[in-house]
């Protein structure tokens, strides 16, 4: 996979925005992608990429408090070099979740940072206790990987999240974290054909798993 970091701003001013706006957060996806630009990440290859196929993604996003189904085509490079594929993926989509880096970002925020109970979350965002927990695990576990274990426990989960949503811009964020540990913010499994390259720091949701990104 390739990630492509396009939020310039704070995560924060994103977080409650309108259908309106917040279909501009998906634009990038529909342009054409350029893919003799792009070093493959499996063998490192330059000028090796070129436009393979697309196939069509569906998250699930919440804007203007309401959760709404959003389709897309996520386009595929295919590296002449090693054969590998690779699908080129916008910040708000998080590899192997079908649901959008905002909505997961809302449900998080809500609890931690708004003091909403589990059963208001369930009711707003039809999110249940057991994947409202594995959410929350794994930020906790990346906010280890992030912030160190001394100071995420000096934070808590709101202040993590709080330091987090005020990043400017995101993207900034979003790339320090995919090169240190190779896999994207709140992603829990690995791609595998980024694995050759990567030599990430241990986390505790890292595993490789043969799902969609
Ligand atoms: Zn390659």
């Amino acid at each position: 996979m390739i990630r492509k970091n396009t939020i310039k701003c704070k995560i924060f001013s994103i977080l409650f925005l309108s259908m309106k706006y917040a279909d501009r957060l998906y634009d990038e996806f529909g342009k054409p992608c350029h893919a003799w630009k792009e070093a493959c990440p499996h063998c490192g290859a330059s000028g090796k990429c070129s436009e393979h196929d697309s196939y069509c993604r569906t998250v699930i996003d919440f804007v203007s408090d309401e959760v709404c189904l959003r389709r897309f085509w996520v386009r595929r490079v295919k590296c002449s070099s090693c054969g590998h594929t690779h699908a080129i993926l916008f910040d708000p989509v998080i590899p192997y979740l079908r649901y959008s880096l905002i909505f997961v970002l809302r449900v998080l925020y809500a609890h931690f940072c708004q003091g909403w109970s589990l059963s208001s979350i369930y009711g707003t965002f039809g999110i249940g206790a057991r994947t409202f927990c594995r959410w929350a695990k794994i930020f906790e576990c990346h906010c280890s990987e992030w912030l160190g274990r001394l100071r995420k426990a000096d934070c808590g989960a709101a202040g993590s999240l709080e330091v987090l949503l005020e990043k400017d811009p995101y993207a900034d964020f979003a790339v320090a974290f995919f090169r240190r540990t190779n896999l994207s913010f709140l992603q829990s499994h690995a791609n595998p054909a980024n694995c050759r390259q990567a030599h990430p720091a241990p986390l505790c949701f890292s595993r490789c798993s043969h799902n969609t990104p």
